[in-house]
């Protein structure tokens, strides 16, 4: 669901998926994966609370090839996979301020943005995993089912 207004609740929000996305050692986190159904996401490429930066109804614009990298994610614990995504991305977002920008990706940025992008779709890594890696990894998605079982 779109932001439709940036307020104090939504500051407060964004503090604490910062908050998250650091005690996990992320350098990215989607509000969808705290279970809020909002386009926001924060990135943190160094993975410093200094550089973490927000960036609310964001809109990707890809160019380029794509490249094939390692990449993990902090709804799929222990699950790294080579995933293809495009070299270079121009983001255009709202800021805690309410104000809309736009930034040139670059380095693991672009791979972040694209990354916590498809969390915003419902999109998760294993969704882009090959049926190769999907079986190399199936026992740790396989840990994490039980796990979740257990959980519910
Ligand atoms: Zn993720």
């Amino acid at each position: 669901m779109p932001v439709d207004e940036v307020t104090d609740d939504i500051r407060r929000l964004v503090d604490r998926m910062i908050d998250v996305m650091i005690e996990h050692n992320g350098i990215g986190l989607a509000a969808p994966q705290i279970g809020i159904g909002l386009r926001i996401f924060v990135v943190s490429v160094d993975g410093t609370r200094e550089s973490a930066k927000v960036y609310i109804n964001p809109e990707l614009e890809v160019s380029g090839i794509q490249e094939a990298n390692e990449e993990g994610c902090l709804s799929v614990p222990g699950v790294f996979a080579k995933i293809k995504r495009y070299r270079k991305c121009v983001i255009t977002a709202t800021d805690l301020e309410g104000k809309r920008f736009t930034e040139k990706a670059n380095g693991l940025q672009v791979r972040a943005f694209q990354h916590e992008y498809d969390h915003l779709e419902g999109t998760l890594i294993k969704d882009r995993m090959g049926q190769v890696q999907l079986i190399a990894a199936r026992r740790q998605l396989r840990e994490l089912r039980e796990r979740y079982e257990k959980d519910k």
